[in-house]
């Protein structure tokens, strides 16, 4: 596995063209974009690296799987009253869908989905007491208290915030948002910013690995039949309009954010994570579906086999 990861890190040194690192976040726009780490996280607790895989950087829209899980446990199916379970063929950000559904988002992984399960989570709290809930579960799924939040990266999407501020508006004009509306974009964004690296982000992604139990840490997450479903959510909503991409190339439940990260569940087998800043025309980071690509081409990881 190390000699495969070496070569996935020297073939990615190697390419030129490497995506455009996001700038609607300014402070995401620092990063840059010749930066590659990947660690695989096996459920003995084993961990392979290569490249800048220690360093944390902002994993967006990967902390989606992580609120969807929060939010399954506190409210189980009565979630699904909140937010759908099909890909929606749009863009992250997207807002058309809302209209035509009476405001409620297609899955838990586009934005307004995502700000949705926020919502659904708060439960009449404050946003402090929500975001405290979640650094420590993450904290716990990845067995390192080190992790926090930028806040640098959650104030530069503050003072940007009319895009999702505008999704939240329009579902909040459906009825669909019980909480107010700043408060509840303004615990998404700080959720947005949690700063990981690629080995916490694979080591968080154990218990999808094993049927809802982390085995490093020998504790128990979710349900054998919630992680499954969660990871055919991953599959099919993960890379929003370039889901079908995803599954077509990699063929592993994944969950992509604008930082550039990547979190991949190989069931079974492994958790995943890759970090390159470079994305495509989609959101998705460039050289991270490449360098799963080739470790599922090695590996034969794909759940679709060889
Ligand atoms: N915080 C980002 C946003 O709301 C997350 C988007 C992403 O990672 N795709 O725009």
């Amino acid at each position: 596995m190390q000699t495969l990861l070496n070569n996935i890190a020297a073939e990615m040194a190697r390419v030129t063209e490497r995506g455009h690192v996001a700038d609607y976040i300014p402070q995401l726009a620092h990063v840059s974009a010749a930066r590659f780490g990947m660690a695989v996280a096996l459920p003995d607790g084993q961990v392979f690296t290569a490249g800048d895989a220690n360093e944390p950087f902002s994993i967006q829209s990967i902390s989606k799987v992580f609120a969807l899980t929060l939010a399954l446990g506190k409210r189980g199916d009565a979630l699904w009253q909140y937010v759908g379970r099909e890909p929606s063929g749009d863009p992250f950000n997207s807002i058309v869908q809302l209209e035509h559904e009476s405001g409620k988002p297609r899955n838990p992984f586009i934005n307004a989905g995502a700000i949705a399960v926020v919502d659904a989570i708060m439960m009449g709290h404050e946003p402090k007491e929500v975001l405290a809930e979640m650094l420590n579960f993450v904290r716990y799924l990845a067995n390192d208290a080190s992790i926090c939040f930028d806040h640098e990266v959650a104030a530069s999407e503050l003072e940007h915030k009319h895009r999702n501020a505008s999704l939240a508006h329009f579902m909040k004009a459906f009825g669909r948002l019980k909480h107010d509306v700043d408060k509840v974009i303004g615990t998404y964004f700080h959720q947005c910013a949690l700063a990981m690296s690629c080995v916490q982000l694979a080591q968080s992604g154990l218990f999808l690995v094993s049927d809802g139990v982390n085995q490093a840490t020998d504790s128990r997450v979710v349900s054998a039949q919630r992680a499954r479903r969660i990871n055919s959510l991953m599959m099919m909503c993960g890379h929003y309009d370039g889901s079908g991409e995803f599954a077509y190339r990699v063929g592993l439940p994944g969950k992509s954010g604008v930082g550039g990260g990547i979190l991949a569940i190989a069931p079974g087998k492994a958790s995943i994570a890759v970090w390159s800043p470079g994305l495509d025309r989609i959101g998705n980071s460039l050289l991270g579906t490449r360098a799963l690509e080739m470790l599922v081409q090695e590996t034969g990881w794909s759940v679709f086999g060889h």
